[in-house]
């Protein structure tokens, strides 16, 4: 099986960005594929020859009426068919509530989630990721998603798990 992951994070953290960086803009033809449905943005990558499918999401804002709501529709539907999560957050904004909801959110559903420090660039990278910790999803692994910096370092951590 091909493996499945889904970037999630609130609007504007740089999502589509690695999506689009990964993937070449090529996008999946969903019907290749058993079991995905079509709202959603599909992409096929390939690291060191292996395959993987990327799914981007609209992002969770937080500023939806309460958590089911805002967890509701393509996002949590992500999450939920995705083998793996990459969670975004966004150095230059900081530590959101919006991060906290979602972190929470998959933690409660201990889905294998990655916490990606996205926008280090021209930040001071310990003090940037520090606060980033308090999620307790343990380990922050920072990018800069529009030049690639610690993205291929990611991508071949997660997919030697497969
Ligand atoms: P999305 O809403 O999570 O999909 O975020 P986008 O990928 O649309 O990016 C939102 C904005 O952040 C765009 O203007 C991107 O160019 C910018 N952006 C994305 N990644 C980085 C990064 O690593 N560093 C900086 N400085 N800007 C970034
Ligand atoms: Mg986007």
């Amino acid at each position: 099986m091909i493996p499945v992951i889904a970037l999630v994070g609130r609007p504007n953290v740089g999502k589509s960005t690695l999506f689009n960086r990964l993937t070449k803009s090529r996008d999946a033809l969903v019907a290749d594929y058993a079991g995905l449905t079509r709202d959603r943005k599909y992409g096929e990558a390939e690291l060191a020859g292996r395959k993987y499918l990327l799914v981007d999401t609209g992002g969770i804002s937080g500023d939806e009426e309460g958590i089911d709501s805002a967890m509701a529709g393509q996002s949590l539907l992500a999450i939920e068919e995705a083998d793996v999560v990459l969670f975004l957050v966004d150095c230059r904004a900081g530590l959101t509530a919006a991060d906290e909801m979602i972190a929470k959110h998959l933690r409660v559903n201990n889905k294998r989630t990655y916490l990606v420090a996205n926008k280090v660039d021209g930040v001071n990278h310990d003090v940037a990721i520090s606060p980033f910790y308090e999620l307790g999803i343990g380990e922050v692994y920072p990018t800069t998603a529009t030049h690639g910096r610690g993205v291929k370092s990611l991508m071949t951590e997660v997919l030697d798990t497969f």
